[in-house]
């Protein structure tokens, strides 16, 4: 492996310790790493951590993207939630705007617009 590689790596990321660990070993026996990372400076110890923080982001990462991926699978209709159907405007004080489900004047209707209708 190249040095060049490490310029992939944000210098204050834990994957850029991880990396020149990684790096080092690649360069022969005995190479042991030698960065300091987030003040521990025992190389040993920082990479211990590295490797426990870039762990933890890939966690929080997958964890978000199963969010993203059950929420655009949701098929479940029970799960889904109606929203106010607005009668159709020009509005005036004749022909206020109300909900075409549930009759709710749009005054009443909360930010989520959630209709229960
Ligand atoms: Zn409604």
């Amino acid at each position: 492996m190249k040095k060049e590689i490490l310029k992939r790596f944000d210098p204050q990321s834990p994957e850029y310790v991880i990396a020149h660990a990684v790096y080092k070993q690649g360069r022969g026996r005995g190479r042991r790493p030698s960065l300091s990372y987030k003040g521990e400076k025992n190389p040993q110890k920082a990479l211990l951590l590295a490797l426990t923080d870039s762990m933890q982001n890939h966690e929080e990462r997958m964890a978000e993207i199963v969010l993203a991926v059950e929420a655009q699978n949701d098929r479940n209709p029970s799960t889904w939630k109606k929203i106010h159907k607005p009668s159709l405007g020009p509005y005036s004080e004749a022909n206020p705007c109300v909900c075409l489900d549930c009759g709710q004047p749009r005054e009443e209707w909360d930010e989520e617009r959630i209709c229960n209708g």
